[in-house]
């Protein structure tokens, strides 16, 4: 039968790639609701190819989607709006596949609302589950939601643990074998800059990123390695282990997409071309697989893979991660919030690309940790923490 997806955030690049590989098969997936925030022109080509049942656009943008749509025919899809509108899409009873692509904190609420309703979440959000952790993966137990990782990384990770690694008690430790997962990056555009030369790159370099196409703002989180400090949080959550049983490994052609070793000297590798329709395909089909356009790897082309670790002073993102994750509560929602700010700030040049972690920094110790036993508790201290950053980025002080 086929299965209903809604996709949150479908103008995005994971938006994109998740309608490439539903166009693929066509008789098992079907769209039904779709969401953007500002390409209305991009949406309604995509509504025009896909026909969903619903559109959700922020409030201000509805009259200019009812207009586009009565114009191309299709005032039969139904427009909703806003936070209410991502949600009702999230959870609706129609829906058997929630795409969750919406970048930052703003995806938070949808994506829980996806996990509360049992759907398949196919989790892309990083900074959702870095925001509310305990709270999303209980809610997922609690629901009979199925959090299916598509970060590359994570997908990678999830397909070289065993099947049933993620139905054994949860308790911050390795089990069934497993000793060490080995998180791998990039390194991003700038792996070889030095400090000084840090200080002057541009927001279009930090964009250009050497083996994926992605969003600016995660674009950015490469360069600095905060994404991969939001990824070790991540992967906190989702494998139910402690930030020091991950590893970071830099491994420049991002071929091997990360890896799990086992007490008995294995090591399990999840390797392919940097393509994000492969990690998006595992997690709709998963457990069975589904074609892709993605070439399968020729190691005859890719002979070389290099290892190195990762350079906490030129990055110091990654260790502010994994001090934020040690420190626990709303540590890591801080340090999400503090960064998102950072990163905006970044892209409209109002501070250089080594303030954003100095901006993360100045938050996390400006600001005191509370528990994040609540999801009030949690949009609180994303609230203060944004408020915090946007005063030192305007003050400097
Ligand atoms: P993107 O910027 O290309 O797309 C973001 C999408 O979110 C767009 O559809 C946009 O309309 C929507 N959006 C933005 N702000 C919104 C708001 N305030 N309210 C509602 N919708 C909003 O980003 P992307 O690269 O597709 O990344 C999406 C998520 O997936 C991010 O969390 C990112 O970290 C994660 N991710 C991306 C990649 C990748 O290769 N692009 C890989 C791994 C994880
Ligand atoms: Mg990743």
């Amino acid at each position: 039968m086929s299965q209903a997806v809604c996709i949150l955030g479908v103008t995005g690049s994971i938006g994109q790639s998740t309608l490439k590989i539903l166009q693929q098969h066509p008789e098992q997936y079907s769209v039904f609701a779709v969401t953007a925030h500002s390409r209305i022109d991009a949406l309604i080509d995509i509504c025009k190819q896909y026909q969903p049942k619903v559109a959700v656009v922020p409030q201000y943008k509805v009259d200019e989607l009812a207009q586009k749509l009565k114009a191309a025919g299709l005032s039969h899809i139904e427009i909703l709006s806003g936070e209410a509108g991502l949600i009702a899409v999230a959870k609706h009873p129609s829906v058997d596949v929630v795409m969750a692509a919406i970048v930052g904190a703003a995806g938070l609420l949808p994506t829980l609302a996806a996990v509360k309703a049992g759907k398949r979440v196919l989790l892309a959000n990083k900074e959702a589950l870095v925001m509310s952790g305990d709270i999303m993966m209980q809610a997922a137990r609690e629901h009979g939601a199925l959090l299916l990782p598509v970060d590359s990384e994570h997908n990678a990770i999830f397909q070289c643990l065993p099947s049933d690694y993620l139905d054994a008690e949860r308790h911050g430790k390795p089990k069934l074998g497993v000793q060490q997962i080995l998180l791998t990056a990039s390194g991003g555009p700038f792996l070889n800059h030095s400090l000084e030369q840090l200080k002057t790159v541009t927001p279009a370099q930090a964009c250009k990123h050497p083996n994926w196409s992605m969003g600016q703002k995660i674009s950015v989180d490469s360069a600095t390695l905060m994404n991969k400090g939001l990824e070790l949080i991540e992967a906190c959550h989702l494998f139910a282990v402690s930030e020091d049983y991950i590893t970071v490994v830099v491994h420049p052609e991002s071929i091997i997409h990360s890896m799990v070793q086992y007490v008995d000297g294995s090591t399990l590798a999840q390797m392919g071309n940097p393509d994000m329709c492969t990690p998006i395909a595992h997690a709709l089909a998963w457990p069975e697989r589904l074609t892709t356009h993605v070439p399968p790897l020729d190691l005859f082309i890719n002979q070389q893979l290099n290892f190195q670790a990762p350079d906490v002073t030129r990055f110091p993102a990654l260790k502010l991660a994994r001090q934020a994750m040690q420190a626990g509560g709303t540590a890591p929602t801080i340090l999400n919030a503090a960064n998102e700010v950072a990163v905006a700030a970044f892209l409209q040049g109002q501070i250089g690309f080594t303030q954003i972690p100095q901006v993360v920094e100045q938050s996390l110790t400006t600001m005191a940790h509370a528990q994040a036993n609540s999801l009030e508790a949690i949009l609180a201290a994303d609230q203060q923490a944004r408020e915090i950053a946007s005063d030192y980025i305007r003050t400097g002080s």
